[in-house]
């Protein structure tokens, strides 16, 4: 069974119980982590709650703790579920208040919760065993403020499914002017000609993790630069390699986009090089 955090106690899930009036419930009032830990190893946390506190203070929800404080929890989380490969997901909501209002109520203590799930091992960087999507395009439909990592994912979810329908794995979105912003749950970067690309980060897009590592990776241990930079729907039809990124699934080589194979229908040289440096240095963040 496994063990959960709730507002500060240690509890077996099932006995997990939150408020109906809670904000997360009524509203999506609320933000979000995702972070792995293979063997026992957390991957990124230091980055994942420093964007969690950005999170906090754009939602104006005071829960004052430092990564250190965080750390003492997450590792306490992953110790009584056994240790292994398991996900940990931080769900802070503003709080249940005594009635259902839109403003933001006064003098009430947000909701932690933080659920363990074992997860399958890491991306490995081999086109055989590798993980890979197939992936959709849609015009996102979301909202203004996709960098902030709300709970509120109807938007997301709503692609995600759509895609499903397809029969694929996930959804790539494009804005009205036909430019890439990222995927319902995952970033992406695009490779064509041994270059690499992809979308700055603005309002449309999440400032994902396993993106920011990923640049730190190239920055410091290649000489292939990535450009932050639009990404035409076009361009994104004609690139030699497409991946999409995220903390749950690592760097995802897209091998078929619309029904059409990208580059030869498989995980592509340049993501192999790539991933066998990320699968090298993920545990350095
Ligand atoms: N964009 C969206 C919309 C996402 O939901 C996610 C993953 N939750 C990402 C990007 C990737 O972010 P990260 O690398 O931090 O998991």
């Amino acid at each position: 069974m496994s063990i959960a955090y709730l507002n500060g106690e240690f509890l077996p899930l099932e006995q997990a119980r939150i408020s109906p009036l809670d904000r997360g419930f009524l509203f999506g009032d609320g933000i979000y982590e995702y972070i792995p830990s293979y063997d026992g190893k957390l991957v990124g946390f230091r980055l994942h709650i420093e964007r969690l506190q950005r999170g906090l203070v754009e939602l104006k929800i005071e829960l004052p703790r430092s990564v250190d404080q965080w750390r003492e929890v997450f590792e306490e989380v992953i110790a009584r579920n056994g240790g292994g490969h398991q996900s940990l997901y931080l769900h802070i909501s503003r709080g249940a208040d005594n009635k259902r209002e839109h403003g933001y109520p006064k003098g009430i203590e947000p909701t932690v919760f933080i659920l363990a799930t074992v997860i399958d091992p890491p991306q490995v960087a081999d086109p055989a065993l590798a993980r890979t999507y197939k992936v959709s395009t849609k015009q996102d439909l979301r909202w203004g403020r996709c960098h902030i990592k709300s709970t509120a994912l109807l938007g997301n979810i709503m692609h995600k499914q759509s895609s499903i329908e397809d029969g694929c794995d996930e959804a790539l979105l494009y804005n009205e002017l036909e430019e890439i912003t990222e995927g319902a749950s995952s970033n992406v970067v695009v490779v064509k000609d041994g270059k690499l690309a992809t979308p700055m980060l603005d309002n449309q897009v999440l400032p994902g993790i396993t993106r920011s590592v990923l640049l730190d990776i190239l920055a410091k241990y290649t000489q292939r630069g990535i450009e932050q930079r639009v990404i035409t729907l076009t361009e994104v039809r004609k690139a030699d390699e497409v991946w999409m990124t995220s903390s749950s699934k690592d760097i995802v080589p897209v091998i078929e986009l619309d029904g059409k194979q990208v580059g030869h229908g498989k995980p592509g040289p340049i993501w192999q090089e790539i991933m066998k440096l990320f699968a090298k240095h993920r545990f350095d963040y």
